[in-house]
């Protein structure tokens, strides 16, 4: 097979988590123009009913399947709904979570609780539940949506519970990756850096952080959500069928410093 029909996902069955915005959006419609049908996660059924439409005008089918990645019986709801509607289960982007920035003396039990249940259970769960269905078949392609900040500490702003989670999400991702290879389910993460969407750019972050943050990174600007297609249709793909555990870090260079 020839490397750019490695990295074709025609027929294939995807789901992306937190598909209704920013970067989880873009991971849609890349994995459409890829060939994929996609399945669209999220708690509003109004973002993802937006990004329904655009997977749609590519040609693609999808389902809008709003659900709380934080509670297992939703989960499993829509794993159940995705088997029952295509039959089975492909490529899964784990990619919803949430970012808050704080100084870790004023961050209270509720905040730890959100970010961990969110940023790592979530994903915990959403993998325990992609795997099976995949196990079953013979195999699969799992993407968890970590961070750089799961391995640096970021500055100049604190965020120690969000930093946290996500360095779960990386050693969580090599962990089940050794453990489910041997089934043909391969799991990576992809780590992105500094990202224009609501989470990274408001006009307090513009003002306040953005400068910093551009200093420190070698290609002197923010990513915009489309650089990350790439990377996913890479772990999404027959093309990175020797690639397990990885934690992919995209982010223009910031982690070289
Ligand atoms: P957004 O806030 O635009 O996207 C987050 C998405 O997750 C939303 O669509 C949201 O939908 C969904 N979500 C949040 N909580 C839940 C939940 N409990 N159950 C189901 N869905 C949920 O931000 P980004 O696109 O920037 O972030 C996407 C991912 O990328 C996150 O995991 C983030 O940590 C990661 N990331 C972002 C970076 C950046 O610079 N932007 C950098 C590195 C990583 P809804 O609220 O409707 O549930």
């Amino acid at each position: 097979m020839g490397i750019l029909e490695r990295f074709s996902l025609a027929g294939k069955k995807s789901l992306v988590t937190g598909g209704g915005t920013g970067i989880g959006r873009a991971i849609a419609t890349g994995l459409a123009e890829a060939g994929a049908d996609v399945a669209l996660v999220g708690r509003r059924p109004e973002p993802l009913e937006e990004t329904a439409a655009k997977v749609r005008a590519i040609g693609r089918r999808t389902l809008v399947l709003p659900a709380d990645v934080r509670n297992q019986e939703e989960v499993d709801r829509f794993i159940d709904a995705i088997v029952a509607a295509w039959g089975r289960l492909d490529v899964a982007v784990n990619n919803a979570g949430i970012g808050a920035h704080m100084d870790t003396l004023d961050a209270s039990e509720a905040a730890w609780d959100e970010m961990i249940d969110t940023n790592l259970k979530g994903p915990f769960l959403c993998m325990q539940a992609e795997a099976r269905v995949m196990i079953a078949a013979g195999g699969g392609k799992i993407i968890n949506n970590a961070s750089m900040s799961g391995s640096i500490v970021n500055r100049p702003q604190w965020q120690a519970p969000y930093n946290t989670s996500k360095a779960g999400l990386i050693h969580l991702t090599r962990s089940v990756a050794a453990e489910w290879i041997p089934h043909g389910v391969y799991v990576n993460a992809l780590s992105p850096g500094y990202i224009v969407t609501e989470m990274a750019d408001n006009p307090h972050i513009r003002e306040n952080l953005q400068p910093t943050w551009l200093r420190d990174t070698p290609i002197g600007r923010m990513g915009t959500v489309e650089d990350l297609q790439g990377a996913v249709i890479y772990l999404a793909s027959d093309a990175s069928n020797f690639t397990v555990g990885l934690d992919m870090i995209v982010d223009g260079g910031f982690t070289i410093f």
